[in-house]
């Protein structure tokens, strides 16, 4: 019928607007975390998160909020015998 528009708003809520939801593996320690990224109708800054489990593998995007990250799973540690 009519044309298609992709852009419906889910649940608007203002100041914060979901732009991307992505998951991403901690190079240091190989947990999951879902990484939400928002960005408000303000300047975009460069955020620096950093892994929520072992706070050691930093990342940056350019977002004007702090991302929220969900930890999905962590990499059990087994007792390492090299
Ligand atoms: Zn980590």
């Amino acid at each position: 019928m009519s044309t298609v528009r992709a852009t419906d708003t889910i649940a608007a809520s203002p100041g914060f607007i979901l732009t991307a939801v992505f998951e991403q593996t901690c190079g240091a320690c190989g947990c999951v975390f879902r990484v939400e990224v928002s960005r408000a109708r303000v300047q975009a800054d460069i955020q620096e998160y950093s892994c929520p489990v072992c706070h050691d593998h930093v990342c940056r995007v350019h977002t004007s909020e702090p991302p929220r990250l969900t930890v999905l799973s962590q990499r059990a540690v087994r007792g390492k015998s090299a």
